[in-house]
């Protein structure tokens, strides 16, 4: 997967390549599609929803350039592969996920693997890491793996000072992959092509169809 759909799409950060290499895919999709788990597009996880195309995830946390002291958030676990991608490469993930049953399947081969800096929580990830343990207050990357009519006010107040967050913006059926980085508390918005994901469903991103 790595050499035959990232590398000749020009994904060339090696510690995000050697992330990728280590954790296997199959094992974050349902049986009846594990053949397909290494080719490059989405899979439906059920409750509507997919795991992310391998190339998409790539190139978001690509934009993000994730540092090993980084604190990441993460709105939308899905299957949690993208998660266990975020665990070895970042000092500590909080990821948030809406259906409950996804978070337990996701957090389940998580906790198998051996991950121990995820933070798990079920909720609405439009309002970011709020009321949830361990408290914390501002994340070095934010991560949005489903489609928002526009970027969360919440999330931005919680990204750091020099800060990336990354989120697919737009219609409900058609997005751009925007990248917001804070600066003096402003923030700078560049857009990085188009792109297709799930609703964000939530008090600031979707209303539920
Ligand atoms: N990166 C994940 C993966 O590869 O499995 C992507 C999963 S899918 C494209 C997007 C996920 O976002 C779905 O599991 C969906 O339930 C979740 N989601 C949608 N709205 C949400 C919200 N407000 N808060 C948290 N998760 C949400």
């Amino acid at each position: 997967m790595v050499n035959k759909h990232l590398i000749p799409r020009k994904i060339d950060n090696k510690k995000l390549l050697e992330a990728f290499y280590k954790v296997p895919r199959h094992l974050y999709v349902p049986d009846r599609f594990r053949r397909f788990a290494y080719e490059d597009y989405p899979l439906d996880i059920g409750h509507g929803q997919t795991i992310s195309q391998p190339y998409m995830v790539a190139y978001m946390l690509d934009l993000l350039n994730i540092e090993n002291s980084d604190k990441v958030l993460e709105i939308g676990t899905g299957s949690g592969y993208q998660t266990a991608i975020l665990a070895e490469l970042a000092a500590e993930i909080y990821t948030v996920e809406r259906i409950p049953e996804l978070m337990i399947t996701a957090r389940n081969i998580l906790d198998e693997q051996g991950y121990k800096n995820i933070y798990y929580r079920v909720g609405d990830g439009t309002k970011g890491w709020e009321k949830a343990y361990p408290p914390t207050q501002e994340f070095d990357k934010i991560v949005v793996s489903a489609a928002s009519p526009s970027v969360p006010q919440s999330l931005i107040n919680q990204l750091a000072e020099r800060g990336l967050l990354v989120i697919p913006a737009g219609a409900r059926r058609s997005q751009d992959l925007i990248l917001i980085e804070k600066r003096n508390g402003e923030t700078i918005e560049t857009r990085h092509g188009g792109c297709t994901f799930v609703p964000l469903i939530g008090s600031e991103g979707w209303d539920a169809e």
